[in-house]
């Protein structure tokens, strides 16, 4: 039998596996409810009894949702992009919505980079070759790849990860510019601030970090991508849909670009065919954030971001 203050407490649904420390901290002060399968899930039951939902990024979260979601009073996404929320709808009923900054940064700039290193090694490629064919006589021009030092990474989204990914590059003799940013002091920095066109012009390896919002979905179109030079490689960890797919296809068939290293796509989990016909793209199925510490604090900041809404009144991380 439970006490009439258990029965009082707010109900919270967990929308996937969430790591069980953070299911924990939830289960402090909230009736927790975890549906891996999603909000059909017969483990739901009547939605309207929910006052928090914490879905994770591939959970699209609209107000088709707030149909049935009636007594929602936070979505606590388990990312840091937040492309997933219909941010307006979320607004228009009041409810807060939190993300997981900085908890990922490192591990997302660690394979923002690895993309990078891959991608102008030709590491997909070369690794597909020794597997299906065994090891390729040993020749001076075989497999060249580029040389990063001394070139220029151009970064577009100078934010958290952004800037951890071009400390990384610093320690690899790349030259870094970045597109500038509402946020960060200029002068505090030693990274020279362009405009995207000027970046895409002069940079050997561009790599994304911009979140997907409407005004950043196809940044990078076809007449973007072949303002890059002749050659470049290019790298997207941030959102698919920030780059023209198709375009993609493109400018890496006819060799505009020489390669690409992608993590994230336009249509998640579909991935472009003419991208799985390509050699000279390494495709990763979003992982940038997959290392066990990283995907345990982000639960646990999107646990505590739900506490901390119904035990202060304000949320850590709201957007
Ligand atoms: P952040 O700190 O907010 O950085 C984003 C930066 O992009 C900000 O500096 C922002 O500038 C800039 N920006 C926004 N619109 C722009 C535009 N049109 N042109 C140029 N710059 C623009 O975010 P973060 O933590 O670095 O994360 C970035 C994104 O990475 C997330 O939104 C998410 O989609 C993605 N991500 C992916 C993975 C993965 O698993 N692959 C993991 C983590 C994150 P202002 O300051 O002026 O707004």
């Amino acid at each position: 039998m439970r006490s009439e203050g258990e029965r009082r407490r707010r109900s919270v649904l967990v929308l996937g596996p969430l790591h069980p420390d953070a299911v924990a901290r939830l289960g402090e002060h909230l009736d927790v409810t975890v549906a891996p399968t999603g909000h059909d899930d017969p483990a739901v039951g009547d939605p309207s009894r929910f006052a928090a939902l914490v879905p994770m990024l591939t959970k699209k979260v609209d107000a088709d949702l707030f149909a049935t979601f009636t007594g929602l009073r936070i979505v606590s996404n388990v990312a840091v992009g937040i492309d997933n929320v219909d941010l307006p709808a979320c607004r228009a009923r009041g409810v807060v919505v939190t993300n997981t900054p900085g908890v990922l940064t490192d591990a997302t700039a660690d394979l923002a980079f690895a993309l990078l290193l891959a991608a102008s090694r030709r590491l997909g490629e070369a690794e597909r070759l020794l597997r299906a064919s065994g090891f390729p006589p040993w020749s001076p021009g075989f497999m060249l790849g580029k040389r990063l030092k001394g070139k220029t990474l151009g970064i577009v989204g100078y934010g958290r990860i952004g800037k951890a990914v071009a400390a990384r590059a610093r320690g690899f003799g790349l030259d870094v510019i970045a597109t500038p940013s509402s946020l960060v002091d200029v002068t505090a920095h030693d990274t020279k601030r362009v405009p995207l066109e000027e970046l895409l012009g002069s940079s050997d390896f561009v790599s994304v970090h911009v979140p997907l919002r409407p005004e950043t979905r196809h940044l990078l179109g076809a007449r973007e991508l072949r303002l890059m030079k002749r050659g470049a490689v290019l790298v997207n960890t941030a959102r698919g849909a920030v780059i023209d797919e198709a375009a993609l296809v493109e400018v890496l068939r006819d060799g505009h670009l020489f390669a690409a290293g992608l993590d994230v796509f336009e249509h998640e989990p579909v991935v472009h065919p003419g991208l799985l016909a390509l050699e000279n793209v390494v495709l990763l199925p979003h992982i940038g954030s997959a290392d066990p510490e990283t995907r345990r604090e982000m639960a646990m900041l999107a646990a505590d971001n739900v506490v901390a809404f119904f035990t202060t009144g304000s949320a850590l991380t709201p957007v």
